[in-house]
């Protein structure tokens, strides 16, 4: 496999679709690296995953042996989206998630397959590591679509997943400081240092792995243990077909992560496949999810204070990202590999 990009090499895709109508200030700079990018594109099999460098290269890897040598698509995104559900150093996903406000780790995933045009989705599920893999069976071993809570876990369990604990000692410190620092008029006392802290921002993850096989099936899966510190039982967008994910076999798939209420009252990963199908690209269509969400909370006067990202990728393998984006320095970061290798990209930004 040809290595497209070297670790720590983030490929900056801003000046790709210049020739598209502007809708950020970002500048229009066509590099090496960038056409390097674009070159890469548009090959298929394809696997998307919706993280930069770090994260996608150790994603991507099971699913892409699997994808190149011809198995299973829901395998291949399976396995992919398993690595980061397993592992405890990612707080926002799967075993080590955040949990919620009572310390309790509850787990979102949302599995679709194009050639069927079947979902399967979990959602406030607790002590199964592997949420997708539950939602994987929700859709290929029941006629239903959704399953929540204890229910959820009573399926996973039917099928032989252990019921094991979530909470990470670093998540149960993290989520006792922020427990500590509610309020300075409760019976919970500062932190262990004494010092009160400003709580603003509350830590936000997910991930999203796309894929498209060589005969152009489509799917996808989307997990998290979403909005961290949550009111119990609260579901975000990740399970929630349309929002957090949606895939079309004729026309490719979307994935979200950030704020779950703004994705699910925009129908996010529905728009973006719309949008896709009438022919924009990816990126495109990833930016006007992004432009809907400002708009409507602009119409409203509400501050955005929040993020959503998008990932895309259409059935010729081209792939887009883009973010509602605060700073300059902000960089939405996809990656995906073909068969000409491995390629982590920044995407485009929706300036606030
Ligand atoms: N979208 C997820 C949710 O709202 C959280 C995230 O992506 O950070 O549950």
């Amino acid at each position: 496999m040809t290595q497209v990009s070297r670790r720590g090499f983030l490929k900056s895709v801003a000046g790709m679709w210049a020739a598209l109508p502007a809708v950020t200030a970002f500048p229009a700079i066509i590099t090496s690296k960038t056409r390097a990018a674009a070159r890469a594109m548009g090959k298929l099999p394809v696997l998307v995953c919706s993280r930069g460098e770090d994260w996608g290269t150790k994603t991507n890897a099971p699913g892409w042996e699997i994808l190149k040598n011809g198995g299973s698509l829901l395998d291949a995104i399976e396995k992919s989206a398993n690595v980061t559900e397993l592992d405890p150093e990612d707080m926002s996903v799967g075993y080590g998630g955040l949990p919620n406000e009572e310390g309790v780790v509850q787990l979102d995933a949302s599995c679709m397959y194009g050639p069927t045009h079947k979902a399967g989705c979990v959602a406030a599920l607790e002590g199964i590591k592997t949420p997708s893999s539950v939602a994987r069976l929700v859709l290929e071993r029941t006629d239903h679509m959704m399953l929540v809570g204890h229910g959820a876990q009573r399926f996973a369990i039917a099928h032989g997943f252990q019921v094991e604990n979530l909470l990470t000692e670093r998540a149960r410190l993290e989520w006792l400081k922020w427990k500590e620092n509610l309020s300075t008029e409760d019976d919970w006392l500062p932190p262990a240092d004494g010092v009160y802290r400003d709580r603003t921002g509350r830590p936000t993850g997910t991930i999203n792995v796309l894929g498209v096989d060589a005969q152009g099936n489509v799917a996808g899966i989307t997990t998290t243990s979403g909005l961290a510190y949550k009111i119990p039982g609260r579901i975000g967008d990740s399970p929630i077909i349309g929002a957090g994910l949606y895939v079309d076999n004729e026309v490719g798939a979307a994935g979200a992560t950030g704020r779950g209420e703004e994705v699910i009252r925009t129908c996010g990963s529905f728009y973006i496949v719309q949008l896709m199908r009438q022919g924009m690209h990816p990126t495109k269509a990833c930016l006007e999810a992004c432009r809907r969400i400002v708009e409507i909370n602009k119409r409203l006067g509400v501050k955005i204070d929040f993020t959503d990202k998008f990932v895309a990728v259409n059935k010729k393998g081209e792939v887009g990202c883009a973010a509602i984006g605060h700073t300059k320095e902000y960089k939405p970061e996809v990656a995906f590999t073909n068969p000409d290798g491995f390629v982590a990209m920044a995407g485009e930004r929706f300036e606030v």
